[in-house]
C-alpha cells in the first residue's frame, strides 16, 4: 500500500471554456493549477470534472481516494445526486473533503452541513486580508498572521453554516465586511475544511500562501481511519443478572 496521500482535484471546468477571462489566468484549467501548485513528494495528486463520466468519481476513485478538493459554482445543480451520496458516505467514512470558494452552495457541502450556507457577496476587487486566527494548527504552517490578497470577489457574513468545530482565519474586506474563511469541522470519521479565496477571474490559485494552506489542509484532512457505517443488534459481554427482575 502506497504511503503516499492520495489527492483528487475536483473542479467543474466550465468557467475556464466559456469565460475568456478566466481562460486567460487558467488555460489548463483551476483543477491543475492547483494540482500542480500543491504537488510534493507525500501527495499522490489526480483531477477529475464534471464532465468525466459519473464526473470522474467513480466507485473506484473514490475508494482510493483520502482527500477530495472540491471548486464548483455556476452548475452545482448539475452534479449527480448518486454522487453526492456516495461522497457524502465516504466522508463518514473516514475521507477528507476541502471545499474552496463557491463550493459553499454546492450540493455535497450543504448536505454535509444541513444549513443553507448562504453569505453576502460582491465582485469589486475588494482586497482581501485573511487573519490567521490558528497559529498553532497545521493548516496554518507556514502562514504568518495573515495572507493578503491584492484582489478577490467579497464574501460577508453571515455566513450561514453550523458554528465550526475549529475556526482558522478570519477574513476583513476593503468594503468592510468580515467572513469566517477558514473553518474545520468532523462529520462521521471525515474531516472537512471550508477555504473561502478562489474566485475563478482572479489568480489566486496561483497565490503561494493560498497553494500551501490548501497543502497543509490536505495533510491535516486525509484519512485517519476507514469505518463503513453499520447499526447491528449487539450482545452484552457480560450477563445482565438484572433481566427479567
Ligand atoms: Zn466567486
Amino acid at each position: 500500500m502506497s504511503e503516499k496521500i492520495n489527492v483528487m482535484v475536483w473542479n467543474e471546468y466550465r468557467h475556464e471554456k466559456l469565460n475568456e477571462k478566466v481562460k486567460a489566468i487558467y488555460p489548463e484549467g483551476m483543477h491543475n493549477a492547483i494540482a500542480d501548485g500543491i504537488k510534493a513528494k507525500d501527495l499522490n495528486v489526480k483531477t477529475a470534472t464534471l464532465d468525466e463520466p459519473e464526473h470522474g468519481l467513480t466507485d473506484e476513485v473514490l475508494k482510493n481516494t483520502d482527500v477530495l478538493i472540491w471548486w464548483g459554482h455556476r452548475a452545482h445543480g448539475e452534479v449527480n445526486d448518486e454522487t453526492v451520496k456516495k461522497v457524502q458516505k465516504r466522508v463518514l467514512e473516514g475521507m477528507g473533503l476541502i471545499v474552496l470558494h463557491s463550493g459553499h452552495f454546492s450540493k455535497i457541502f450543504k448536505a454535509l452541513m444541513g444549513t443553507n450556507c448562504s453569505l453576502k457577496w460582491r465582485v469589486a476587487d475588494d482586497k482581501e486580508r485573511l487573519w490567521n486566527l490558528a497559529p498553532s494548527h497545521p493548516i496554518t504552517k507556514g502562514i504568518g498572521d495573515y495572507i493578503e490578497l491584492p484582489a478577490e470577489e467579497m464574501y460577508g457574513e453571515r455566513f450561514d453554516i453550523p458554528e465550526p468545530d475549529k475556526l482558522i482565519f478570519v477574513s476583513w474586506f476593503e468594503g468592510g465586511e468580515v467572513f469566517r474563511s477558514g473553518c474545520c469541522f468532523e462529520r462521521g470519521n471525515g474531516r472537512i475544511f471550508y477555504f473561502r479565496p478562489g474566485h475563478e477571474t482572479y489568480p489566486t490559485f496561483r497565490n503561494e500562501q493560498i497553494l500551501k494552506v490548501i497543502g497543509n489542509a490536505v495533510r491535516w484532512a486525509s484519512t485517519k481511519i476507514t469505518i463503513t457505517d453499520v447499526c447491528p443488534n449487539f450482545q452484552p459481554l457480560e450477563k445482565i443478572s438484572s433481566k427479567n427482575k
